[in-house]
């Protein structure tokens, strides 16, 4: 039976120094590991401070109790504070040159034997993620995890801090709502009192920071949580967080102006690092052609290039489709090693783009290496002018499906072969996105952002003739390959976004049905307005460096969108069903 009663703490274990020495503790916290001999029982007590070692001699009153202690054990632990002996000094810890000599130990909770070997990083590292999942509440007592949430709470602070130093406002948009689409399916909640309605789960308070400007707000900001019901993808979550900021009176400039100066800020704070701003600009063009993607990763070098005429012998294009090639430096002594790791990724990136017609050509080992056989590979590499220990990987297709498939290789190719450091942060936008892409399906034009975005103004008069070729006010921050912050100036016209809405297939009834309070609203004195999300998730990720958002999320569902833990999604109780005649759910009767 666990203890209501026990030693209150009066330190804490991770913050004890050698100053404390003499002084009387009272530790509480768990039992990371305990060591039992004849005569002694070691324990290691942990709080969220960090760890202490206790020891335990066979005289103290409290050996006893100690004997009986196990891992995970809660405890209170009484004692005094004195320095290890000159041999038992331990430099790998922040409280290696103390120990608690222990007069009195209180089991406040038993603990039963753990299912996951959290105190073993090499064993964790083999555990699958279902599992940590399952077991999430013990997976965060990692100091590798502790550390991320620390980590990214401290994140969320900074910005906050820097954003309320510049007059904004945190405003709570509402979550339950009417569907504010930003391209993805919604959530929907069924609504009780009316029958047959539902409410949808807010995408982000894209439409709801854009009336709070009409409001006359001017600044605003929110820690905003965003529901999408995606698909599963490698790193994707059902619900999000974003920092959401929206400013009246704006140009982009202005907005990634503030933006930069809140990473300066950060990065400051956190990292403890200077960054220089403002940050590179790049157009969307200048991106895909050079890099396949509108996230390039800048820490290092590797460009794209188009080589249609000269490569076509070798790979075959369709008309209307082009050849592009990415070059790569092997790097380090061994490219023969790594040219195995760039093979297997490159397959892997082709298919997982539905890329048929692709190659490699690598000069290594003193001659070249290419799946088309070695003729065509010479030919290749002097086309291409590889020199020693440069791969090149060539595909045919269609050029922004190609360039984006090479484009998501470039990237991971560059973390895998260690070109892109760990610890290297470089930033770039990637501005003058096209307003609108063609839907690779309906063949119909849809928002390459969201359709609140406005068009730069000298492109409006080519909405009609060549919507296509019309550039966006929208901005994307990019940080090591990901994108880590996106947004636009906004149309605040009523005219203009009715056009917009048309554009993409709207007719008036279903703008008004969809967007009749935001349309309404823009002819109350809309102020110029613009805005971006910063993704929170992905951010904390990259700085940690961690691959997964799921490493930076307290409880995060699986790849497959459930968590584990809980069980959700899961059946509703019964009576709850019942209040909800209306939706003809198939269930079970109990
Ligand atoms: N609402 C947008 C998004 O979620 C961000 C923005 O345009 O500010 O991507």
């Amino acid at each position: 039976m666990a203890l209501f009663k026990y030693p209150k703490r009066t330190h804490y274990c991770g913050l004890l120094r050698k100053g404390r020495v003499g002084s009387e503790v009272v530790l509480n916290g768990w039992v990371s590991r305990v060591r039992k001999f004849g005569r002694l029982v070691f324990m290691l007590v942990r709080d969220e401070t960090g760890v202490v070692q206790v020891v335990v001699p066979a005289k103290s009153p409290a050996f006893s109790v100690a004997k009986e202690v196990g891992p995970e054990y809660v405890v209170a632990v009484r004692g005094v504070v004195r320095a290890r002996p000159e041999n038992q000094v331990n430099p790998e810890m922040p409280t290696g040159e103390v120990e608690v000599a222990a007069e009195e130990v209180v089991i406040i909770n038993e603990s039963k034997p753990l299912p996951i070997p959290i105190h073993d990083e090499s064993l964790m590292a083999t555990t699958s993620e279902q599992v940590r999942l399952r077991w999430r509440y013990l997976d965060l007592r990692r100091e590798v995890m502790a550390r991320n949430i620390r980590f990214r709470h401290a994140v969320v602070k900074a910005l906050r801090e820097f954003f309320d130093s510049k007059g904004f406002v945190e405003v709570e948009t509402p979550y339950l709502a009417r569907s504010t689409p930003e391209g993805a399916r919604d959530f929907l909640v069924p609504s009780r009192l009316h029958p047959g309605k539902f409410y949808a789960l807010t995408q982000s308070p894209q439409l709801f920071k854009q009336l709070l400007m009409i409001a006359g707000l001017g600044k605003y900001y929110q820690v905003a949580r965003c529901f999408r019901d995606e698909d599963p993808r490698a790193d994707r979550q059902p619900e999000f967080t974003q920092f959401d900021i929206e400013m009246s009176f704006v140009t982009r400039e202005d907005v990634m102006g503030i933006v930069e100066e809140a990473m300066k800020y950060l990065f400051k704070k956190v990292m403890g690092k200077d960054l220089e701003i403002p940050f590179r600009r790049i157009s969307w063009a200048e991106a895909v052609e050079k890099y396949g993607t509108d996230k390039p990763d800048l820490r290092f070098g590797a460009a794209l290039r188009t080589a249609t005429d000269e490569l076509n012998p070798y790979i075959g294009a369709d008309e209307g489709e082009v050849v592009r090639a990415l070059t790569i430096q092997l790097p380090g002594e061994k490219p023969g090693k790594q040219l195995k790791l760039v093979k297997r990724m490159v397959k892997d990136f082709m298919e997982a783009n539905k890329i048929g017609k692709y190659a490699y050509v690598a000069c290594v080992g003193g001659g070249t290496a290419s799946n088309l056989g070695g003729e065509a590979g010479k030919e290749i590499a002097r086309i291409l002018s590889l020199t020693k220990g440069e791969v090149a990987i060539i595909a045919a297709g269609p050029y922004l499906k190609v360039s984006e498939a090479l484009g998501d290789l470039r990237n991971a190719l560059g973390r895998a072969l260690g070109l892109a450091k760990p610890g290297e942060y470089v930033f770039a936008w990637v501005i003058d996105f096209p307003l609108f892409e063609l839907d690779e399906e309906t063949g119909q034009p849809v928002p390459h952002h969201h359709p609140f975005t406005s068009p730069m103004p000298e492109d409006i008069p080519k909405l009609d003739e060549n919507p296509l070729s019309v550039k966006a006010q929208a901005y994307d921050l990019v940080l090591n390959g990901y994108e880590v912050a996106g947004g636009s100036i906004r149309i605040h016209d009523r005219e203009l976004q009715e056009r917009i809405l048309a554009m993409i297939g709207l007719s008036k009834e279903e703008m008004v049905e969809r967007y009749g309070f935001l349309l309404e609203a823009l002819e109350y004195g809309a102020p110029p307005h613009g805005g971006i999300a910063i993704g929170l998730d992905r951010l904390v990720a990259v700085l940690l460096n961690e691959e997964s958002i799921r490493e930076v999320i307290a409880f995060p569902k699986n790849k497959d969108m459930t968590d584990p833990l809980t069980g959700a999604p899961s059946k509703p109780p019964e009576e709850y069903l019942k209040d909800l005649p209306w939706l003809k759910v198939e269930h079970e009767t109990t």
